[in-house]
């Protein structure tokens, strides 16, 4: 199948002074990262916070510019505020506190991305709004309703359903369950699922948490200090992890089974800073297995037993 997402090579690169009269730092947030997205499946990009899944993902909503590198978007090169891109492309965030505006009621709120972008009377758009209301749990009362009203979870609800009014073929999620507690997590993760399923909808799923795309992800994108360091398929990544990082990821997440029997892999010191990228694997300072031309050759990434990985020792 065509891919509805095709990213090469983005990056990302900001400057950040030091005092007046200092050179510039350069903050190296996303270095070079490629992947595709294909109708109906589910992308996981998971990481430490800090390793540029955000970055990614205001980039693939064009919310920022990349510094470099190529975006295609259902076949068009992605453009800043660009209709094509907004029909195709809707993000989710992490805090359902945060992306709502308080003075604003649900209903208006979810009419919103007609009114920019839909030749719709008010009519419909009242119409669609409720359908959506009631599509992702929500009762028609609510239409009159202020943000500060609702629990998180309903809120999430709120921000899903404004993310599906245009139809779009792609939700990027970020972190969108991590704010909520447990027992609503799963509920929205489910809402998720069937939304998925209903409306053949592609989703990168943003998390740094692996139990909650461990049973939503088609494939897997791991990465570390702005790059892609393990790619490959949901099995591949969780069942049988290449890269020593990855390995300490998934170790560090509790196994259902208790049969089955996992080395814990303990991730040494702390994530180092995107202002200050390790030379040569950037992993090394942290690595379990590091050699010493670790510290000097980057491995890029190369196909190990059906998978993507950057490790010389994979
Ligand atoms: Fe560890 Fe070296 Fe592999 Fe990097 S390249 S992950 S430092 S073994
Ligand atoms: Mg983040």
């Amino acid at each position: 199948m065509s891919d509805l997402l095709k990213a090469t090579g983005l990056t990302k690169h900001y400057e950040v002074k030091k005092g007046l009269f200092g050179e510039p730092d350069i903050v190296r947030a996303l270095n070079g990262v490629s992947f595709s997205l294909e109708p109906g499946k589910t992308l996981a990009v998971v990481g430490e916070s800090g390793c540029g899944k955000s970055t990614l993902a205001r980039l693939v909503t064009m919310i920022e510019e990349p510094t470099d590198g190529e975006l295609i978007i259902d076949g068009k090169p992605a453009k800043p505020g660009d209709k094509h891109l907004r029909q195709t492309v809707q993000i989710v965030f992490q805090n359902p506190y945060g992306s709502l505006n308080p003075r604003q009621k649900i209903g208006s709120i979810l009419e919103e991305p007609l009114k920019i972008n839909m030749p719709d009377d008010a009519k419909t758009r009242r119409k669609k709004a409720e359908a959506m209301m009631e599509r992702v749990g929500l009762r028609p009362e609510h239409y009159d309703r202020y943000p500060h009203m609702f629990s998180g979870g309903q809120r999430q609800r709120i921000a899903i359903a404004r993310a599906l009014m245009l139809n779009p073929k792609v939700l990027v999620l970020d972190e969108p369950v991590s704010a909520l507690d447990l027992s609503i997590q799963a509920q929205v993760l489910n809402l998720l699922i069937d939304l998925q399923q209903e409306f053949g909808l592609a989703y990168m799923f943003i998390s740094h948490d692996l139990s909650v795309v461990k049973h939503i992800a088609d494939d897997v994108m791991v990465m570390y200090l702005g790059r892609a360091i393990e790619k490959g398929t949901g099995e591949k990544a969780f069942g049988d992890p290449r890269h020593p990082y990855t390995k300490a990821l998934m170790s560090a997440t509790p196994i259902a089974d208790p049969n089955q029997r996992r080395a814990r892999v303990k991730l040494e010191g702390e994530l180092p800073s995107p202002l200050n990228i390790p030379a040569g694997c950037a992993f090394h300072p942290r690595c379990p297995i590091a050699e010493p031309r670790c510290a000097q050759d980057k491995p890029e990434l190369r196909e190990v037993d059906g998978r993507l990985v950057s490790c010389h020792l994979a």
